[in-house]
C-alpha cells in the first residue's frame, strides 16, 4: 500500500486566506510514503516546510525529490526544509536542465544572496543533483518514469510504479489551444491505467479563454487526459491562487460529472492535509473491478511524519 499526503496543492504562489482554508494555499508538494522505504517526494514548493515540521530532530531524513520543473511554486520551500540541515541527511533532486543550465546551477542561482542567505552546499545535509528528462530512474525498488508534459519551458511528468501501484503527477500541463481532445502520446504514457492521476486543474473554462497560452489546463481538461489514458482515480491539483473552497467544489462537481460519463472510478479536488491510500488494483470479481484506492481511515506515517489533516475525500 502507497499512502499519498498532500502537504501542498496550490499554484503559482502561496495564498493562505480565510477563503482558502479547506484546501489550503501552500504550493505543491506530496509526498508518496510506504512502509521501509524512504519518501519520494514529488515538487518542493512551500507546502514541503510542513512535512519538514513532522520530521523528528533525531530522524536522519534521506529521500528523493522529483520536481517537475523551477517554477517558484515548485521549489520555494527546499530553503525552509529543516530535516535538510541536519548532519548526515540526504537527498536526491532529479529535475529536467533548462536551456542547457543543470538543475545544480539552476539552484544555485536562486538559492544564494541575496536572495537567501544559504548555498544548498551550507547545508549541513547532502543535496544531490540530477538532470532528467525522457528517462527512467529506479529508486529502491520503484521505478519513476519520466516524460515531457508541454507547459512553459523545459518540465516534466512523473510517473511512479511501487508496490504494485502507480501514480502519475503532471502538476502543471498546458491544455491544447485549439482542440481540447488532443493530450500528447507522452503525458498518455505517464498516466496509462494508472491507478492515481494528480493533474494540473488550475483554470475554469473561462480562466482559460483568458489564459490560453499560461501554460495550464481546465478540470475538464484533466478529465479527458485520465480518461483517454484509462487512469482509475483522479486528483484535480495546482488551485488557482484566487479560487476560494467554494470556487473549487464547484469546479470540483463539474468535473465529477464529467468523470462519471468518461468512466473514471472517483474525481476528488486535493487538499493540504489529505492523505489517501492507493493499494493495488483487486482482481475482478464477475467481470468488474472494484476499487481499492480508498481514503485513509486514520493518520499514516511518513517517515516518522504524521500529516497534520486526514480528509476523506
Ligand atoms: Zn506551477
Ligand atoms: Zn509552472
Amino acid at each position: 500500500m502507497l499512502s499519498v499526503n498532500f502537504w501542498g496543492v496550490r499554484g503559482s504562489t502561496p495564498c493562505p486566506c480565510d477563503d482558502n482554508r479547506r484546501y489550503g494555499g501552500n504550493t505543491a508538494c506530496v509526498v508518496l510514503a510506504s512502509p521501509g522505504r524512504d519518501p519520494i517526494v514529488l515538487d518542493l514548493g512551500t507546502g514541503l516546510r510542513f512535512f519538514g515540521d513532522t520530521i523528528g530532530a533525531d530522524t536522519v531524513f534521506k529521500a528523493s525529490a522529483f520536481v517537475t520543473h523551477l517554477h517558484w511554486d515548485h521549489v520555494q520551500g527546499l530553503p525552509f526544509f529543516v530535516p535538510i540541515n541536519r548532519s548526515g541527511a540526504e537527498i536526491d533532486i532529479y529535475a529536467p536542465a533548462q536551456d542547457g543550465v543543470s538543475v545544480c546551477d539552476a539552484f544555485g542561482e536562486f538559492m544564494r544572496p541575496p536572495y537567501f542567505p544559504v548555498r544548498t552546499s551550507d547545508l549541513a545535509g547532502t543535496v544531490r543533483f540530477h538532470d532528467v528528462s525522457n528517462t527512467e530512474v529506479t529508486v529502491g525498488d520503484a521505478r519513476v518514469l519520466v516524460r515531457d508534459v508541454p507547459h512553459v519551458g523545459a518540465t516534466n511528468g512523473y510517473r511512479v510504479t511501487v508496490d504494485g501501484v502507480s501514480v502519475a503527477y503532471l502538476s502543471d500541463h498546458q491544455q491544447p489551444t485549439e482542440d481540447a481532445s488532443q493530450v500528447a502520446p507522452s503525458v498518455l504514457e505517464l498516466c496509462r491505467d494508472a491507478d492515481l492521476v494528480i493533474h494540473d486543474a488550475q483554470f475554469t473554462p473561462e480562466d482559460f479563454a483568458a489564459k490560453s497560452t499560461w501554460g495550464h489546463c481546465t478540470g475538464q481538461y484533466a478529465v479527458e487526459v485520465a480518461a483517454q489514458a484509462g487512469a482509475r482515480r483522479l486528483a484535480l491539483f495546482h488551485h488557482d491562487p484566487s479560487r476560494g473552497d467554494a470556487a473549487v467544489e464547484r469546479l470540483l462537481a463539474e468535473a465529477q460529472v464529467l468523470g462519471r460519463q468518461r468512466g473514471l472510478e472517483e474525481v476528488i479536488a486535493a487538499s493540504e492535509g489529505l492523505s489517501i491510500s492507493v493499494s493495488p488494483r483487486r482482481p475482478a470479481t464477475n467481470g468488474v473491478e472494484k476499487t481499492s484506492a480508498e481514503p485513509a481511515a486514520a493518520p499514516l506515517r511518513t517517515n516518522g511524519a504524521v500529516p497534520r489533516r486526514v480528509t476523506t475525500a
